[in-house]
């Protein structure tokens, strides 16, 4: 099945039980706490935590969802993307996990057909009421599982609402790895569908399992999540997530135009594509800081990448021309930027190209100074200064027949870590005051009215 008839079966089989379609909000997020869409929930944050009622219980939608976080999987993992489309259905304090539950499985086994005996089912801890709930549709003990707070209790990374949650994953099949479930670490069993089971608030703390939760939310509330390139992998008999429909256009475009194949560097090149002309399309830069650091990130990793295929012609332009003409039918805002975004990528990809010269003068010059070993303070130079990555450091110090200091470089890379560490926790913090503020202001006084663009008044 074709990802355009994924997405039109799932939102079929919801809409036919009572669910609104509502658009995918854009990557960039109107919550100021949250640098990138990365769930579909995001944009119903309101209605979990009371503060507005939606016009309509029941919803759905086709999110665009993007996870830096994930960065370093792509590629590696068959399942990791940093962009990715999350099919969701919702329950505003209407139903819960027992319709849930069942909808999620008579969409997987009756519509798109999934063998049941491959699927299995993971449940919070002490969660025997959603165990009963499985077993009552079939599902045999042996492939239901209990695990904890890091896979199934669900929170967006930063305060707001969360839960327990139960998911279901697909058994890939023997040759991905040994038997035992999604318990066993490994690739053998996709998780697929996430059903969040939405009743608490968590508040602020050191990281994600750190964050204490604060008490209960207004309602019993239905937030679930199903990966559109995981369920693609699967009805299209691909390996992986880059071999679907969605970014496989674009692999075969770089492995035409790579000099040799390797494997890894190639799907890290497509996939990033994708990422890339999404975030342009939906109005992010690149920039040092914040979401055009991560666009400006992905855009290095897709180049450097490229290079290491032997690419050594701009890839950017043709990739997310591919991109635009794969998913733009879908996505119409790929098709409105198209010129945008081709010209943002143009113009990146020059840029690194110079850092890449200047840095690599640099570098002669140190490995022609350099008697033995290049000092750290001059690989962290040419990373820090030059954004000229370390690898490149080592090969070309390898090629001279000298070393790098790399325990005094990676203590540079550490200092630096922290500090960027500090500066982002306190941005993070000014951010969190900034929503409470918010939040005070509108439950005082109520939410502010939009009055024209003619408007020049400051609010506070
Ligand atoms: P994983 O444990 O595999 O990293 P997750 O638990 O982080 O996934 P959720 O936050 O539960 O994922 O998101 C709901 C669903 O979205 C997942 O079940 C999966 O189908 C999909 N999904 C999550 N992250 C990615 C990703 N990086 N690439 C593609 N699909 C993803
Ligand atoms: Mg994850
Ligand atoms: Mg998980
Ligand atoms: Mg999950």
């Amino acid at each position: 099945m074709r990802s355009p008839d994924i997405r039109t079966t799932f939102l079929d089989f919801f809409r036919e039980r009572g669910h609104r379609a509502v658009p995918s909000s854009p990557l960039v997020p109107s919550d100021p706490t949250l640098l990138l869409a990365n769930a579909g929930m995001n944009q119903f944050k309101p209605y979990f935590l009371g503060e507005t009622t939606p016009d309509h219980p029941r919803a759905m939608s086709v999110q665009k969802c993007v996870r830096t976080s994930d960065i370093e999987n792509v590629g590696r993992t068959a399942r990791h993307t940093t962009f990715f489309e999350m099919l969701g259905n919702f329950s505003f304090g209407d139903y819960f996990k027992q319709e849930a539950i069942s909808w999620s499985w008579e969409l997987l086994t009756e519509h798109f057909n999934l063998d049941p005996s491959r699927l299995w089912v993971t449940v919070y801890l002490d969660d025997d009421e959603t165990v009963r709930l499985w077993r009552r549709i079939g599902v045999p003990s042996d492939r239901i599982q209990r695990l904890g707070m890091k896979d199934n209790y669900w929170s967006m990374g930063i305060p707001g609402p969360c839960g327990p949650s139960s998911e279901l994953h697909y058994d890939r099949g023997p040759q991905y790895g040994p038997e035992g479930g999604p318990a066993v670490d490994g690739e053998r069993y996709h998780e697929l569908w996430n059903l969040v089971f939405m009743q608490n608030l968590r508040g602020d703390g050191p990281g994600k399992e750190g964050y204490p939760i604060l008490g209960e939310l207004p309602a019993k509330n239905i937030d679930t999540g199903l990966g559109l390139d995981r369920l693609a992998a699967i009805l299209q008999d691909a390996d992986g997530v880059c071999d679907t429909d969605l970014v496989g256009p674009a692999l075969r475009l770089v492995r035409e135009l790579a000099a040799h194949d390797e494997p890894v560097s190639s799907r890290i090149v497509a996939e990033h594509s994708r990422s890339i002309a999404f975030l342009i399309a939906d109005g992010v830069l690149p920039s040092p800081d914040g979401r055009g650091h991560v666009l400006r990130r992905l855009m290095r990793r897709a180049i450097l990448h490229a290079r290491r295929l032997g690419i050594d012609d701009p890839v950017l332009a043709p990739l997310t021309t591919t991109v635009v003409d794969g998913l733009g039918g879908t996505w119409p805002e790929l098709t409105t930027h198209a010129d945008l975004i081709r010209h943002v990528v143009t113009s990146e990809e020059e840029g690194f190209e110079q850092t890449l010269r200047h840095g690599t003068r640099f570098l002669e010059t140190a490995v022609s100074r350099s008697t033995g070993t290049i000092s750290g303070a001059t690989a962290f130079k040419l990373q820090d200064s030059y954004g000229f990555p370390i690898d490149l450091t080592l090969d070309a110090a390898r090629s001279a027949g000298l070393t790098v200091d790399e325990d005094a470089f990676a203590e540079l890379v550490e200092e630096r870590r922290r500090q960027a560490l500090e500066a982002g926790r306190s941005t993070k913090k000014d951010a969190i005051e900034r929503h409470d503020t918010y939040r005070r202001l509108r439950a005082e006084h109520g939410p502010t009215e939009f009055v024209g663009h003619d408007t020049t008044e400051t609010e506070t």
